[in-house]
């Protein structure tokens, strides 16, 4: 099977109320880690691919990676360019194969989102086979690559805005902001409440609301939710336990992400966790074998500590397994 676009993925996902995990990948053991983990669990996937991956890995490596993937597991996958910042690096995508984009111009004002927008959605759904494309309205906080919002500078999505932008431009599916958050420090402490037991952040509830009116207006329009790490404290604990220093890092709960895939939320982003599960494996062993040095040694437990916990999203979070 060779790569597919996101479409029938997202009408299958809307229908059966579950969501497929978009994972970025920057390197062959992320790579291999999410579509070994996928392959297990029966599940479609996207592979995602942001600025700061093209500019580490090279976009041609990450193709061949990719393609190499779908032959080795024969899984549906989506290869998907994150945060495209211009028309010009999304028709570079799609001229290389990628298919499905997202272009970003949610920091621009209204018309010129639709702008930009329509034009990348004009030369995608022209390409032979179809381009998916995804666009977002409102903005995350938080840091992701080349994308950093201030956190209170964020917005979330005004639902009276959606029908107009989706109609307009003739997106796929739209990405919208209703409280999660770019990187591994979603939330900063005065947002949230703390554990008295484990002194553990708690972040404040995503605003299910908003998720609730956008999809009354867009009925069957597939929805995705950016900056959906968890920061599962297991993994934080790890980390800190052999040499980290990453105090306060806060994710959105699972649970509330299990619900969104429930609603119209059809692709949930997840990064953040892919890194700190491999931190965790590397660090771990690192410190359990100072004298080693082959890179396949640790870089492999990272890789194991990626997959675990991606057959873990797939199956507890997302709901995708056994999906295809
Ligand atoms: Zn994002």
């Amino acid at each position: 099977m060779p790569l597919v676009n996101s479409k029938e993925l997202f009408e299958k996902a809307y229908k059966e109320g579950y969501a497929i995990g978009a994972f970025n990948c920057n390197n062959m053991e992320i790579v291999q880690a999410i579509t070994e983990a996928a392959k297990e669990c029966n599940s479609p996937v996207i592979l995602q691919v942001s600025a700061g991956a093209r500019k580490y890995a090279k976009p041609v490596y990450l193709k061949k990676m990719v393609e190499a993937a779908v032959e080795d597991t024969g899984l549906p996958i989506v290869l998907h360019l994150d945060h495209g910042a211009d028309f010009e690096i999304c028709k570079d995508c799609i001229d290389g194969g990628f298919t499905s984009v997202m272009i970003d111009c949610s920091s621009k004002p209204f018309e010129e989102n639709i702008a930009i927008t329509r034009k990348v959605v004009e030369y995608a759904h022209a390409h032979k086979p179809y381009v998916t494309v995804e666009a977002e309205l409102g903005t995350l906080a938080g840091i992701e690559d080349e994308v950093k919002v201030e956190h209170g500078a964020e917005s979330y999505t005004n639902p009276d805005q959606v029908e107009e932008f989706v109609k307009r431009t003739g997106v796929d599916s739209l990405a919208i902001a209703i409280g999660t958050s770019h990187g591994a420090y979603k939330f900063r402490p005065e947002q949230c409440t703390r554990d008295p037991k484990t002194g553990v952040l708690l972040p404040p509830p995503l605003r299910f609301d908003i998720l609730e009116e956008v999809s009354k207006r867009l009925p069957g329009f597939p929805i995705v939710l950016h900056g959906s790490s968890s920061v599962n404290q297991e993994y934080v604990k790890i980390i800190n336990e052999h040499g980290g220093a990453l105090k306060d890092a806060v994710g959105v709960p699972e649970d509330q992400l299990r619900q969104a895939a429930r609603m119209a939320v059809c692709k949930i982003n997840i990064d953040s966790d892919l890194r700190l599960a491999m931190t965790a494996g590397i660090r771990e062993h690192f410190e359990a074998h100072p004298d080693h040095f082959d890179p396949r040694q640790y870089i492999g437990d990272g890789r194991a500590y990626v997959k675990q916990l991606v057959k873990h999203k797939i199956t507890d979070v997302l709901g995708s397994n056994d999906k295809i």
